[in-house]
């Protein structure tokens, strides 16, 4: 059979790009009013006071995981269309990386201390100033954490460390957990669209996988990267890689600068809303 050409090769992976985008428009409205509903109904017999069999109740918080699980995945692929696309823009200021990453940490950590996951934070450094859009370092941060619980081995207590470093070229941001790892063959295939690895091999079936190439779309729009380090049944370490422009004309002492840098609860509860926390 002849092999297909780069430009065959790009025009297929348009119209892939279209129909995924199509579709996940298509069945955002209906999934959203599921969803909707499904929540009323819970509010509901909370009001009334209306107790129901324990079986439906599970039935009801199945069926609002899922649509929301299904939710997350149209608008991760909503997204990524749109990155691809060249629509997304950048909002970009100067901030010390330091403290985005440790306002992040601290937010997280408050919020899942909780389920007794601890997040512990470190870094080498105490002030590097980047131009970046400290929001899709946000939104980076919470999907890499979130996968760290998702992940996570179900009998030991989920640690996570989050890491800053640097070296002359790039400041690199660490999040390792100690979960239940990546096999070294399905490395090079987590930051494509829809690649669970660990299909039903454990209980974590949870995902969508499209969450790691919105990552790596989204960092890439900051000409960043992201690396992967795993061994399986031992945990995985996910480096973001940020490179330092030294052309950057400022002084940080003078121009007015973007310091607070605070997780919205809702945004976390966003985060961690598929996630089955009941067991930690
Ligand atoms: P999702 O979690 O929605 O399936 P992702 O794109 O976030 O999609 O992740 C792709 C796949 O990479 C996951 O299905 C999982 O197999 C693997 N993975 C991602 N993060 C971790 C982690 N911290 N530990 C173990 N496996 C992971």
């Amino acid at each position: 059979m002849p092999k297909n050409t780069n430009s065959q090769i790009e025009i297929g992976e348009e119209i892939k790009s279209d129909f995924l985008s199509n579709i996940s428009h298509e069945l955002r409205t209906p999934i959203s009013i599921i969803y909707g509903a499904i929540r009323n109904i819970d509010l509901d017999l909370k009001e009334n006071n209306i107790d129901i069999p324990v079986k439906s109740y599970g039935y009801l918080k199945s069926i609002r995981k899922s649509a929301d699980r299904l939710l997350r995945l149209f608008d991760n692929i909503l997204e990524l269309t749109n990155i691809r696309a060249g629509f997304a823009g950048l909002d970009l200021i100067v901030c010390n990386i330091v403290n985005v990453i440790e306002d992040i940490n601290f937010s997280t950590a408050e919020y899942l201390k909780k389920y007794n996951i601890s997040m512990i934070f470190d870094t080498e450094i105490e002030e590097r100033y980047l131009n970046i859009d400290p929001n899709i370092i946000e939104r980076v941060m919470l999907n890499l954490i979130s996968n760290a619980v998702k992940y996570s081995k179900e009998d030991t207590k989920t640690e996570i460390l989050v890491k800053v470093y640097e070296d002359e070229k790039k400041v690199y941001v660490s999040v390792k957990d100690n979960g239940i790892g990546i096999e070294q063959e399905n490395l090079g295939k987590i930051f494509d669209i829809f690649s669970q690895t660990n299909g039903c091999m454990t209980k974590n079936t949870e995902g969508s996988g499209a969450g790691l190439c919105l990552v790596k779309s989204l960092l890439e729009m900051l000409n960043a990267d992201i690396k992967v380090r795993s061994e399986l049944g031992e945990g995985s370490e996910f480096i973001i890689e940020l490179p330092i422009a030294y052309q950057l004309d400022f002084d940080p002492y003078e121009e007015e600068i973007f310091e607070d840098f605070s997780v919205k609860k809702e945004r976390l509860e966003k985060e961690f809303s598929d996630i089955d926390m009941g067991n930690k």
